[in-house]
């Protein structure tokens, strides 16, 4: 048998954390089993559904690499389907319509609130004569009204819902617009899906699901019900803990590879093992080992992860989304350094990739004139000599690399018999404007020669000034 799996969002907001981790369960379950990935949009409320919202699950997936086999399919390209299958079950008598008018159901849910009993559809329009006038009706489907809808939830284990604890579900509104429970029932079944993943806020629709599956004659495919995830104050993790939609973390300077391995973990788990390559997930996932506990977003751990890949992935991956926010940022790069030396010299520094580039500016731009505090702690007239030296040093200097450029700084700190820092500190602030950046050595490699060159003329007119000023 193929696995098919199927990721369904509604579009009517961004891709949020939550559902990536649902459309990453789903992928992997497929993929781990040669089977077929179905990205569907369910777009049946076409009040509340945005092409901007498609766009974004869309980016979003992209993004991820989370690819799909079939799709995207819409829903709302699929009503003359629905409107086929709700013919079929009223002609099997499995629908009925209903005429009952709102009021009448307010006054019916009411009424049973006060008596202490769970609101539901008393069935009245069950076996009607005859059609009153005047009344667009609704189609109700006609749930068992005994026995017992029993599944087993590959998450969740054994669950039990009595059917008469479910009443008769609409399906078709007076208008003939299907509702959500039946068509992800008419498109899991036409669809093939042999296992639905899903978030547990799903769990209580899927015994009428499962009535409806057998009113149609389908086969039963598996479900899974994945746990929620928690924001640290320990609710469902919602905007109001920054939740936002997945490119906002792109944006943000997240690497795609780092968020996957975060949502994974959300849930799923392989001994104590952290970091999961994309192949090492594919190898392992089990939708079987998801636990049943809601997890907790922790943003210390994605950043954690995030500079884990920094540092690990192939530097010319990183370096191609670096250049993105290169761009974002409006740095232009050209006759800078390779985006890969940046990468490697950076990625331990900062915990994202827009820190990175925002860090990274002057090695591309030079700045125009140094941090007040840095120059007047640095750049003094005793710097002057050591900044000398390092000029024609580093003019006379053939080989501009890290090992040629430090012993550059260790002649130049050993002929004039002062430390290390004495030469470094003013360098650090001749080169980049500021007192931090990375190794001196490192720091002049990415500047290159000329911009370094440039860098200490420039910082021994500052320290000429200053002594003409006094
Ligand atoms: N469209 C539903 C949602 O976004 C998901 C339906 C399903 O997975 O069955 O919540």
């Amino acid at each position: 048998m193929t696995i098919r799996t199927r990721f369904a969002p509604s579009p009517t907001g961004f891709l949020h954390v939550g559902g990536a981790r649902t459309a990453l369960f789903c992928w992997l379950q497929a993929r781990a089993n040669q089977g077929v990935f179905v990205l569907r949009i369910e777009d049946t409320d076409l009040q509340r559904s945005t092409p901007e919202s498609v766009q974004a699950i869309l980016d979003g997936m992209q993004w991820l690499g989370l690819d799909y086999d079939e799709g995207p399919i819409f829903q709302s390209e699929r009503f003359g389907r629905y409107a086929e299958v709700v013919q079929q079950l009223l002609a099997a008598d499995q629908a009925y319509h209903c005429y009952c008018s709102k009021e009448r159901l307010q006054a019916l849910r009411e009424q049973q609130m006060k008596d202490g009993i769970k609101p539901r559809y008393d069935g009245k329009c069950r076996a009607l004569d005859s059609a009153p006038e005047g009344f667009e009706p609704v189609v109700r489907f006609r749930n068992p009204q005994t026995g017992k809808v029993v599944f087993d939830d590959l998450v969740r284990g054994r669950i039990s819902i009595s059917n008469d604890e479910l009443d008769d579900l609409i399906i078709a509104r007076p208008d003939g617009s299907p509702t959500y429970n039946f068509t992800v029932v008419v498109d899991d079944l036409d669809m093939g899906i042999t296992h639905i993943i899903r978030g547990d806020d799903h769990i209580n629709n899927t015994p009428r699901q499962i009535n409806i599956y057998r009113a149609l004659g389908g086969e039963l495919p598996v479900f899974a019900h994945v746990p929620m995830i928690l924001g640290t104050d320990g609710a469902r993790l919602s905007k109001r803990h920054g939740a936002v939609g997945v490119m906002q973390y792109r944006d943000d300077g997240y690497l795609a590879p780092a968020l996957l391995n975060y949502l994974v973990r959300l849930g799923w788990s392989h001994g104590d093992q952290e970091v999961f390559s994309m192949d090492e997930m594919v190898a392992l996932f089990d939708i079987r080992d998801v636990n049943r506990k809601a997890s907790t977003f922790n943003t210390g751990k994605l950043d954690w992860l995030n500079q884990h890949y920094m540092k690990n992935l192939p530097a010319r991956e990183v370096a191609a989304q670096l250049a993105w926010h290169f761009s974002d940022q409006g740095i232009s790069t050209a006759g800078g350094p390779a985006l890969e030396a940046v990468v490697g010299v950076q990625a331990e520094r900062v915990k994202t990739l827009k820190e990175m580039a925002a860090q990274s500016r002057v090695f591309f731009e030079g700045y125009d004139s140094p941090d007040p505090n840095a120059a007047r702690k640095h750049l003094r007239p005793v710097a002057a000599g050591p900044l000398q030296a390092l000029l024609k040093n580093l003019q006379a200097l053939e080989d501009w690399s890290p090992g040629p450029l430090h012993a550059v700084i260790d002649r130049v700190a050993a002929e004039l018999e002062v430390g290390m820092g004495k030469v470094a500190q003013p360098l650090r602030v001749a080169l980049t404007g500021t007192g931090v950046s990375p190794s001196i050595d490192k720091t002049l490699w990415l500047m290159g020669r000329q911009r370094s060159l440039a860098g200490i003329e420039k910082a021994l007119k500052f320290i000429e000034a200053r002594i003409a000023a006094q």
